[in-house]
C-alpha cells in the first residue's frame, strides 16, 4: 500500500462535510488519492480522439477548446436523440431516493454525489437547462443549471468515480440504469479530451496490438509457451494450444491479464487441462488477444471498433463458433451491444458442444458462448473425471462479477461448479451476492494506483461481506469470473480482510480435473504442495 493510504480504521470514519453551498454551485477538490490521471496525449493522438495535450485536473485550466461549452451541448442533444434510453432516463427520475445509499462509493465515501440519484442530477440538470421548455424559461427554478467550466470539472470527478456497475438499477423502481448515464458522461468529455489514461492505453494498446498491454504477437505466444511448459512440468501432460489455426472449430478468446498477470495466469492453466482433457478443437488468436473491452468506459463508437475484430477473426480463421473465458466486461458487451452493433453473427454456427450435443440456443445471435456455461454443461453431463479434495486446502466464496452476472444473469453456472470442485463453499450474504452484488470497486478503468484510497472506499462493502465469510466460515479464497477483479481484489482483501486469497473459477477446475493421461499431481496450479501443506500455507 502507498504510504499515505490511511489505515482501515480511520477509513471507516467518513467525516466527509458536504460544503453549505447549492449543491448546483461546484467547486471541485482533486484530492491525492481519489481521481485518476489524464490520459497521455499520444494515446489521444493514434485513436483520433480530440484535444490531446498534457493537463493534470488539479490544474486550474484544462486547455479545452475554445468552443467546449459548444461541443458538450451539441454532443448532448445528438445523444438525446440516439439513445432513447438516456433521453428517458433525463425525464423519468421522481427523486424517490431507493438508489441513494445502494452505489458502494456512496457507502465508503460519504459523498452524496455519489448517490446514483446525484449522481445523474449533474448532468440532468445540464439536461434540464438547455433542452427543456421549463429550463429555459425559469433556468434554477425549474432544476436547470448553465454549464460551466466547474460543472465540467464535477462531471470528470464523479463520472470517474463510478465503476458502471449498475447495482443502482436493480433498486431503481423505473428501472434507471445510471451506469449508462455515466457512459453518456465519459462520452461527452471525451468530445473535449478529458479522459484518464488507466482506460485509454489499454484502449490504444488494443488497436496496435490486440490487447490491452501492447504484447506483440510473438510475445503472446511465448506467454502460452511457457503456460504449455509449466503445466507439463506440473502435470506430466504437455498440452497442445494452437495459436491462429484456421479452420479449428472454436476461437477462445480471453482477457489478456490471463496470460499475463497473477492470479489470472492459473484460471489460464485451469482452461488449457480441461480442453486437453476433452480433445478441444479450438484455437486462439494472436490478433484477437484480448476479451476485455475498455471501450465500455469511453464510448459507443469504441466499443464497436474493440467488439469488431473478434468477430473479424472468427470469419478469417473459419471457426464455428466462438467460446469466451473469465471476463466481466466482454461478456456485457457481447450481451447487451454486440448484436446491435456489429451482429448478427450469421456467418458462425450456434455454439453446440462437442462433447454433450448441448446447444446454447440462447447464444444464436452472438455465436458467443461463455466458459462457465460450457463447462457446468459437462459436468452436469458427467463428462469430467474430478477429486475436489484436491481443492480442500480452500474454504471457498463466490462474488458474482458485476457484468456477468447483472449484465447476462450468469448466477448458477459459476455455483454449480465450485459445488462439484471444492469440499467447502459459502455464500456470502444474499443482499451482497447474485444481482445484488457489490461491485470491487475498481472496474470501468478505475484501477489504478493514484486512484487508490477511492477504490478502497468503494471496495468496502465487497470486504465487509468476504469479512463475515472469513470469520464465520473460515473462507480463505474469493473466487470470481472477471479479470479486472482478479486484479484487484488481491489488494483490496490484503487491506480489509488479510488471509483470503482470489481465483477464477477455472483453476479450482483444473485443480480438481483428473486427466487421463496424467501423472501424480503432487501440487496445485499455483505449485502449492497438496494434501495439506497448502492449507497451512493459504489460511
Ligand atoms: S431509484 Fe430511480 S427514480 Fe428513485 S431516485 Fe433513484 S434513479 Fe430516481
Ligand atoms: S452504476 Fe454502480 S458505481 Fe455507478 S452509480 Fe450505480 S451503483 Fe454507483
Amino acid at each position: 500500500m502507498a504510504e499515505h493510504t490511511p489505515t482501515p480504521e480511520a477509513l471507516t470514519q467518513i467525516d466527509l462535510q458536504p460544503p453549505q453551498r447549492d449543491w448546483r454551485d461546484p467547486a471541485v477538490a482533486f484530492r491525492k488519492g481519489t481521481f485518476c490521471y489524464p490520459a497521455n496525449p499520444k494515446h489521444l493522438e493514434y485513436l483520433g480522439l480530440a484535444n490531446p495535450r498534457k493537463w493534470q485536473p488539479a490544474d486550474a485550466d484544462w486547455h479545452l477548446p475554445e468552443n467546449w461549452r459548444q461541443i458538450i451541448l451539441e454532443g448532448l442533444k445528438e445523444r438525446l436523440k440516439k439513445y432513447r434510453s438516456f433521453r428517458l432516463f433525463m425525464d423519468i427520475c421522481v427523486r424517490c431516493g431507493a438508489c441513494a445509499d445502494k452505489c458502494h462509493f456512496y457507502l465508503g465515501s460519504g459523498d452524496p454525489k455519489n448517490m446514483p440519484v446525484l449522481r445523474a442530477e449533474l448532468i440532468r440538470s445540464v439536461y434540464r437547462r438547455y433542452f427543456t421548455p421549463a429550463g429555459r424559461l425559469l433556468g434554477p427554478l425549474a432544476g436547470g443549471r448553465e454549464l460551466t467550466e466547474q460543472v465540467l470539472k464535477e462531471w470528470f470527478y464523479y463520472f470517474y468515480q463510478c465503476t458502471e456497475c449498475r447495482r443502482c438499477s436493480v433498486f431503481c423502481p423505473y428501472g434507471i440504469d445510471t451506469a449508462e448515464v455515466t457512459m453518456i458522461g465519459r462520452e461527452l468529455l471525451n468530445l473535449v479530451g478529458c479522459n484518464i489514461n488507466w482506460v485509454l492505453e489499454p484502449v490504444a494498446n488494443c488497436y496496435r496490438t490486440g490487447n490491452h498491454l501492447g504484447i506483440q504477437p510473438h510475445g503472446f505466444k511465448d506467454s502460452i509457451d511457457f503456460a504449455v511448459d509449466e503445466l507439463a512440468e506440473m502435470t506430466g501432460v504437455r498440452v497442445e494450444v494452437p495459436i491462429n489455426k484456421k479452420g479449428a472449430e472454436i476461437l477462445f478468446v480471453t482477457p489478456s491479464a490471463d496470460y499475463f498477470a497473477t492470479p489470472h495466469y492459473y484460471t489460464l492453466l485451469g482452461y488449457f487441462t480441461l480442453f486437453h482433457e476433452i480433445g478441444l478443437d479450438f484455437t486462439m488468436s494472436a490478433f484477437a488477444s484480448e476479451g476485455g473491452n475498455f471501450g465500455l468506459f469511453t464510448s459507443h463508437e469504441m466499443i464497436k471498433r474493440l467488439n469488431a475484430k473478434i468477430y473479424m477473426e472468427a470469419k478469417r480463421l473459419g471457426v464455428k463458433w466462438i467460446l469466451g473465458g473469465e471476463c466481466g466486461h466482454m461478456w456485457r458487451v457481447v450481451h447487451q451491444y454486440m448484436d446491435t452493433m456489429n451482429g448478427p453473427a450469421d456467418f458462425l454456427e450456434v455454439p453446440t458442444s462437442p462433447v454433450t450435443g448441448t446447444r446454447f440456443a440462447h447464444t444464436r445471435s452472438t455465436k458467443m458462448l461463455h466458459i462457465c456455461e460450457f463447462t457446468a454443461d459437462l459436468m452436469r453431463h458427467g463428462k469430467l473425471r474430478l477429486d475436489p479434495s484436491r481443492n480442500a486446502h480452500w474454504r471457498v466464496t463466490f462474488h458474482d462479477s458485476c457484468n456477468p452476472s447483472r449484465a447476462m444473469g450468469l448466477l448458477e453456472e459459476p455455483r454449480y461448479i465450485l459445488r462439484q470442485v471444492c469440499p467447502s463453499f459459502h455464500e456470502m450474504p444474499e443482499n451482497t451476492i447474485r444481482e445484488q452484488t457489490f461491485c470491487c470497486g475498481s472496474g470501468a478503468g478505475l484501477g489504478t494506483d493514484e486512484n487508490l484510497e477511492m477504490r478502497l472506499r468503494g471496495g468496502f462493502p465487497r470486504a465487509n461481506a468476504v469479512r463475515h465469510v472469513h470469520e464465520r466460515h473460515g473462507v480463505n479464497l474469493l473466487t470470481c469470473v472477471c479479470a479486472i477483479d482478479k486484479a484487484t481484489l488481491p489488494p483490496l482483501l490484503e487491506y480489509w480482510v488479510p488471509g483470503v486469497e482470489v481465483a477464477g473459477v477455472h483453476e479450482l477446475v483444473g485443480n480438481a480435473l483428473v486427466m487421463r493421461d496424467e501423472g501424480p499431481r503432487t501440487t496445485d496450479l499455483r505449485g502449492t504442495p497438496l494434501g495439506g501443506g497448502g492449507a497451512a500455507s493459504h489460511a
